[in-house]
């Protein structure tokens, strides 16, 4: 008797081997992964970024295959390979004489619109399923703040931890607090030794030589034999683990710490890990908790714990459901009305401020920056400087290893560009040198002075930080927030009002020579 035959389509960040789909072993389903140009082209990306994805598909595919499982794999270079998933689907619905399509529910607005799309136009029925791996639903967040003005993180993040019981006791958040921020976010001093980031060899000259070959356009460094980035479960577990012995005792005190030494402190490298959920952000949480509790504190202190949690379970979930309530128009929002380019420097890393120089190179070395580098220098310049969100969201979204639109776009558009009037920030983040001489290093050894506003070799962020709120002071003004910013430059003399706009004038002409 023939038996129905079942397509499951796996996208490149759906790579979660613990998902039910995965328990048996079928023999009349049909797993597929596909390389296509439609992902690799719709925006530039850092060449690192295509590699780690690719070559987690291909460990992945490999996985399923040796537990028994048939798999269709689609390598960007297969002569079958139509570059695109409508094409490929509707061909493969047909040669394997399939009966019914499934996917699993797209994280991304277009994926989401186009697999619905198609399945809505296949000959053959279909289902969307679950991927298994959010802690919440697309439209927790927005049921959690209907009828608010203001989507508040920290109210969602205490929703969370009450929900889930994490971290509290008896009702009570553990500690006695619900947050730490203010024991937290130190600048580096040295007190204890920088750690060694944990990275991987991966060999994925395979991969680059196809991408080559294929004339992918693609931005950035890599070494093809040494792929830093954990591209299989394993790895990616020993990322969480040495994560947790080595940097996770200090991670909340210098959380927010910038320094030329190191270009991820005690950060904990595993957004690739989780995005591609080859991790389950409950399975991180716990692992934390449990080192914690092992030692009784000792080595993980509650405020070193609080402040990682609160990224996965506040940040993360709070970041997808803005996304969900707010797609396709947050994609267009530009509260400011910004229209400045991108400068150049943010592909070559060439510019005389040494924040920025330390903060893109890295970036292009190892497509990886720290939130606070992304938030506060190069999130802060491009704000500062008036550059187009359009323009900021295509950067971020090509640039980073971590970079998948539902996280990208409400970090860059909302968080770090205000570009959605304050619907996920409660201040535009915007600094003047006083802040990145406070939190690094970089000022040490720049060519401009983080003291001085005017005049040569004055920190270009200090005069666009009196000129941004000058400009938009119709819109800011009555953000208690900024207010007493304001009542600064209102102290101010008129001369030395005068003289910090016309500087800002000049740099801003100059944008590309900074
Ligand atoms: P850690 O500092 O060790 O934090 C642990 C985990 O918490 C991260 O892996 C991540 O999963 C989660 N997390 C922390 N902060 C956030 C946040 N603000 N939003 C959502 N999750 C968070 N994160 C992405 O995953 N993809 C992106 O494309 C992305 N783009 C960003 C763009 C800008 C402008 C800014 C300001 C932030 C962006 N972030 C993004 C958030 C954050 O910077 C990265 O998650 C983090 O730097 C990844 O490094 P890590 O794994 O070492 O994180
Ligand atoms: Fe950046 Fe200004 Fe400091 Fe230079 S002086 S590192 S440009 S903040």
């Amino acid at each position: 008797m023939k038996r129905d035959v079942t397509l499951r389509l796996i996208l490149g960040d759906q790579l979660n081997a613990q998902h039910s789909w995965f328990e048996k072993v079928r023999k009349d389903t049909i797993y597929t992964l596909m390389e296509v140009r439609q992902e690799t082209d719709y925006v530039r990306h850092h060449i690192q970024k295509i590699a780690g994805f690719f070559s987690a598909m291909r460990h992945f595919g490999a996985a399923l295959s040796h537990q028994g499982h048939r798999v269709v794999y689609l390598r960007l270079d297969d002569p079958h390979n139509e570059q695109s998933f409508e094409r490929n689907l509707i061909r493969l619905v047909k040669e394997q004489h399939v009966d019914r399509f499934e996917y699993l529910q797209p994280d991304e607005y277009r994926l989401d619109i186009e697999l619905a799309d198609l399945a809505s136009r296949l000959t053959v029925p279909s289902a969307v399923v679950d991927t298994e791996h959010f802690l919440t639903s697309r439209s927790d967040v927005a049921q959690h703040f209907e009828g608010k003005k203001r989507y508040l993180m920290e109210s969602f993040y205490r929703y969370m931890r009450k929900r889930y019981d994490v971290l509290m006791d008896d009702g009570k958040p553990a500690g006695g607090k619900w947050n730490y921020d203010h024991s937290n976010r130190n600048r580096y001093d040295g007190a204890v030794p920088l750690p060694v980031a944990t990275v991987f060899d991966n060999d994925v000259s395979d991969i680059v030589a196809m991408i080559d070959r294929c004339e992918v356009p693609t931005f950035g460094e890599i070494d093809p034999k040494k792929l830093i980035w954990p591209v299989t479960r394993d790895q990616a577990l020993r990322q969480l683990a040495t994560f947790i012995d080595k940097r996770l005792p200090h991670f909340g005190t210098y959380q927010d710490a910038m320094t030329a030494g190191s270009w991820s402190l005690f950060h904990s490298l595993l957004s690739f890990a989780l995005n591609t959920k080859m991790l389950h952000p409950m399975e991180v949480i716990q692992a934390a908790i449990a080192r914690a509790q092992a030692t009784s504190g000792a080595t993980v202190s509650v405020e070193q714990l609080e402040g990682f949690v609160r990224q996965i379970l506040g940040w993360r979930e709070y970041m997808r459901g803005i996304y969900w309530s707010h797609m396709p128009t947050y994609a267009t929002m530009n509260h400011f009305g910004h229209t400045t380019d991108l400068p150049d420097f943010y592909w070559t890393a060439d510019t005389h401020m040494n924040c920025m120089r330390q903060a893109i190179s890295q970036s292009l070395a190892h497509a990886y920056a720290h939130h606070i580098q992304r938030l506060m220098i190069t999130g802060n310049f491009a704000l500062l400087a008036g550059v187009h969100p359009n323009e900021v969201d295509s950067w971020y979204l090509g640039v980073y290893i971590d970079a998948v639109q539902w996280v990208e776009i409400v970090n860059t558009r909302g968080m770090s560009q205000f570009a959605d009037g304050g619907l996920v920030a409660t201040k535009p983040y915007v600094s003047s040198a006083n802040y990145i001489h406070k939190m690094s290093d970089y000022c040490d050894d720049c060519h401009y002075q983080w003291r001085k506003n005017t005049g040569d070799r004055s920190c270009p962020f200090n005069s666009f930080y009196w000129a941004f709120l000058h400009r938009h002071r119709q819109q800011l003004a009555k953000n208690p927030r900024v207010a007493m910013m304001f009542r600064t430059w209102d102290r101010m003399k008129d001369d030395k009002q005068r003289e910090l706009l016309t500087q800002a004038e000049n740099y801003q002409a100059a944008l590309n020579a900074l």
